[in-house]
């Protein structure tokens, strides 16, 4: 069978946003992208949202016991029974370790880890064009995949416009971020034989071909293993 249960990672622009929805669609399976909770508790003006903001603005990490709570949350729907795409968590190894806790708890276990990769000069292009839906988060890029209608979104007419945390500025340190904080913790999905890793330099449909044959891989390796 293939899996269900994944945790997409790459660095920030790498595209694994766009990647983890057209997965979540095909597979009819909940995209979890802690980013856009977070965005969207901001937006709704929440307790949450308030407490977060300011690091979030700065491209920082929200704290822990925020996002654990709302991965929980999460999980506990009753569309994530059937499998999940995580897309931004965990981030840490602290968060890896409580998130393994939290699907034990639920006699779960990831699946397949997914790495999307592309060289850097690639992803600061793609974050530079970013643009996204604020009603349902759906990402574009203002030179390569635009909107049809400039400003409005294909699939539910919001405005898309650039992420308050998209400034060139901040590109730099968010993936420095990425590079030395969750790229480490890649070593215990490798360990746990569940890690599968993608080429993300190609448009999205060759992407998305490369992802649904290493999905096929991991399965073929949990068989022989
Ligand atoms: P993303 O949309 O995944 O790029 O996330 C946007 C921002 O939300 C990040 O730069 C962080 O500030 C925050 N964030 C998202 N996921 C996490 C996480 N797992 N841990 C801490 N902060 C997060």
């Amino acid at each position: 069978m293939l899996p269900r249960n994944h945790v997409f990672f790459g660095a920030p622009g790498v595209g694994k946003g766009v990647q983890a929805a057209l997965l979540s669609r095909r597979e009819k399976i909940p995209h979890i992208s802690t980013g856009a909770i977070l965005r969207d508790e901001i937006a709704a003006g929440t307790a949450v949202g308030r407490r977060v903001k300011v690091a979030i603005d700065r491209g920082e990490f929200a704290d822990d016991e925020t996002i654990l709570e709302l991965i929980a949350r999460a999980l506990d729907r009753p569309d994530a029974a059937g499998g999940f795409i995580m897309d931004g968590f965990p981030r840490t190894t602290s968060q890896v370790r409580r998130f393994d806790e939290i699907l034990a708890d639920r006699g779960w276990r990831i699946e397949c880890a997914l790495l999307i990769d592309a060289p850097e000069a690639v992803v600061i292009r793609r974050l530079r064009g970013r643009i996204v839906c604020a009603s349902c988060g759906r990402s574009y890029h203002s030179e390569f995949d635009p909107p049809r209608v400039r400003g409005r979104c294909d699939d539910c007419r919001g405005p898309v416009t650039r992420r308050d945390d998209d400034r060139p500025e901040a590109h730099r340190e968010r993936l420095r971020i990425f590079r030395d904080r969750t790229r480490p913790i890649l070593t215990h999905y490798r360990e746990a034989g569940v890690l599968v890793e993608v080429d993300g330099d190609g448009s999205i449909e060759v992407v998305e071909k490369r992802i649904a044959a290493a999905r096929r891989r991991s399965t073929s390796r949990s068989a022989v293993s």
